[in-house]
């Protein structure tokens, strides 16, 4: 029966209850508000508050969490432990530079705002929620005497229990009411829920966000394994430079397939050029960018943050193929083949130092030899060339002319 909702009568707010494992902050809220028998929400907020307004309930919390420490006895409860177990700010300061995460922290701390605006509240079907597991629901009564919000089912676009493997149920509200109102987990009615049509994307996100939002990771200083492996799976630029970006129409594209149209259209429809490039050094501050493109990618948060990953570019590896082929191909046939420029051919040359292998375009080819041939003739050399790997019908005529006056031995 009831274990953990151990009880710290204090001054102000008595009947306080202390934070259930993994806990939803808003959710020890709504527990206070049942405790405390008041009829009217507004009674619980102006207790809890002292009648400053104040908002909570929010995916990134703010100035509410200091409040309420500050009517606890000291030691009751620290408010770095709220923030880091019981909130969600650690996945959404995920990818914050150390200094930016630091001034976030200290502000919270400090009673204040977070300074952090920009947050998807919306889940991939646009629709606003709060979410739980049903099974959840279950082993929590049993375990605590009554289920609660578990902040990590929040995450608007987690779409599995991370424990039980099973897809969260909405209960639609949206986020701006709920300091106006409490809704503990109680006073909804448990639903079943379906596992039918999961996708096969789900089980790795779910992993992936509670990774950000549990594991200590941090960018990478210098390298980022998920650019490395998005180049890696063809998915950059075509224009071949030092610094290769990522090709917006590519990853689109790439999600859109992966992830289907809801998800294309929240995250990926207004991609650019710009996104990519931050998100290349880590500069995108919001982590859910970086979560789909891992999964959609193939990687796990460890591999995500792991050590620098080696750089396989499908066009390098490509010309290495026809490297080792041995034949010699004239640098217009092999670009064409490669569905590059000539002058890419340089490019990418010069980044991967390829000792060039085929035979560079020579201005002083100038001489012409006029063939007369009937149509079955022409038909013949034109089949051969096609099934030879030289391309072109001319390069194939000269190839095999020169071939058999070479002298022996040679080629
Ligand atoms: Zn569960």
């Amino acid at each position: 029966m009831c274990v953990c909702t151990a009880v710290d009568f204090i001054p102000m707010l008595t009947y306080f209850p202390t934070p259930l494992p993994g806990e939803w902050w808003y959710s020890v809220l709504c527990r206070y508000h049942v405790r405390s028998g008041h009829s009217k929400y507004a009674t619980t907020i102006n207790e809890l508050y002292g009648g400053r307004p104040m908002v909570h309930g929010r995916l990134i919390p703010g100035g509410d969490c200091a409040a309420i420490l500050s009517s606890l006895p000291p030691g009751v409860l620290s408010i770095d432990d709220v923030l880091a177990n019981h909130t969600l700010l650690p996945y959404y300061t995920r990818f914050f530079t150390a200094d930016k995460k630091r001034q976030v922290w200290e502000a919270l701390r400090a009673g204040r705002g977070s300074g952090i605006t920009s947050v998807r509240t919306q889940m991939p079907d646009g629709t606003e929620g709060l979410k739980y597991c049903p099974a959840c629901y279950h082993s929590d009564t049993t375990r605590y005497g009554e289920p609660y919000w578990h902040r990590e089912h929040q995450i608007p676009l987690l779409p599995l229990c991370p424990t039980h493997k099973v897809p969260l149920v909405v209960v639609p509200v949206k986020f701006a009411r709920l300091s106006e109102m409490f809704l503990p987990l109680a006073s909804v009615r448990c639903q079943k829920t379906t596992t039918e049509d999961t996708k096969p994307w789900e089980e790795p996100l779910t992993d992936m966000l509670m990774a950000l939002l549990c594991q200590d990771h941090v960018p990478t200083v210098g390298y980022n394994n998920l650019y490395i492996t998005l180049l890696n799976a063809g998915c950059g630029t075509d224009k071949i430079s030092q610094q290769q970006a990522l090709n917006v129409i590519k990853i689109q594209k790439t999600a859109r397939e992966y992830y289907g149209e809801q998800i294309y259209e929240q995250y990926f429809a207004k991609l650019s050029a710009t996104i990519l490039a931050r998100l290349s050094n880590w500069k995108l501050s919001s982590p859910e960018r970086y979560a789909l493109l891992a999964v959609m990618a193939g990687l796990d948060a460890d591999t995500l943050f792991g050590p620098t990953l080696d750089t396989t570019d499908p066009l390098l590896q490509e010309l290495l193929c026809y490297k080792e082929t041995g034949v010699v191909y004239g640098k217009s046939d092999l670009a064409t083949k490669m569905g590059i420029q000539p002058g890419q051919l340089d490019s990418l040359a010069k980044k991967y130092q390829v000792k060039p292998f085929w035979r560079q375009i020579r201005q002083d080819r100038n001489r012409c030899i006029r063939l007369l041939l009937t149509d079955s003739e022409y038909e013949a050399i034109q089949n051969a060339a096609k099934k030879s790997d030289y391309g072109q019908l001319s390069v194939f005529a000269r190839t095999i002319l020169l071939s058999a006056i070479a002298p022996k031995g040679e080629k």
